[in-house]
């Protein structure tokens, strides 16, 4: 009968509004840490659908107190049991120091030693010189993939049972590997582009 199916239409999309407050985790019970870079297709990369996963992304793909905030509540609330990290080749954030992108601000005119890092929170405003770190540009994707999975690791605020993995996205190849197993040997990094004057 016509009507079975749409009864389970609309209790299906019941469901899907309502996930949260129901406590119906996402499909895969997943929270992806990725790069905002738009050359970094996230379900396509890890062959998931909409309703699969939370999905953070920022500039980089790395731990910040923002993504921090997101995968405690995910996993503490929301019924994630696993999060997946995903930097990539040839990121953006490979291509400048935090100091340099520090002096390009301040020649702008921006104080950064008094600007607040969250316009909500007045209060929050960082250390004189640490806006240099706080921004996370980094040399070594590899390297830098492996090191959000053991800060993740060893949060207090993320469950220990929560299981952990990175992958690197090749914007070459266009296909996902292990850190420090390169599919091929032309990647992105500080020395490589000093070498070619940049
Ligand atoms: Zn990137």
């Amino acid at each position: 009968m016509l009507h079975q199916k749409v009864d389970q239409d609309l209790s299906d999309r019941k469901n899907w509004a309502l996930r949260r407050q129901l406590g119906i985790p996402n499909n895969k019970r997943l929270w992806v840490l990725a790069c905002m870079d738009e050359r970094l297709p996230v379900e396509k990369a890890l062959g998931i659908g909409e309703g699969d996963a939370h999905i953070f992304r920022n500039a980089g793909g790395v731990v910040t107190d923002d993504a921090i905030r997101s995968a405690m509540l995910t996993t503490h609330l929301f019924g994630t049991k696993e999060i997946i990290v995903i930097n990539h080749t040839e990121c953006g954030m490979m291509t400048a120091s935090g100091e340099f992108i520090s002096h390009f601000l301040e020649k702008k005119g921006i104080n950064l030693d008094q600007t607040s890092i969250d316009p909500a929170l007045p209060e929050l405003k960082l250390s004189k010189g640490v806006f240099s770190k706080w921004i996370k540009t980094f040399v070594d994707v590899d390297e830098t993939c492996v090191k959000q999975v053991e800060l993740l690791r060893h949060s207090p605020l993320i469950p220990e049972d929560v299981v952990i993995h990175g992958y690197i996205w090749e914007v070459e190849t266009m296909r996902l590997r292990s850190p420090h197993s390169r599919l091929i040997e032309k990647v992105n990094t500080a020395q490589a582009m000093s070498a070619k004057g940049l």
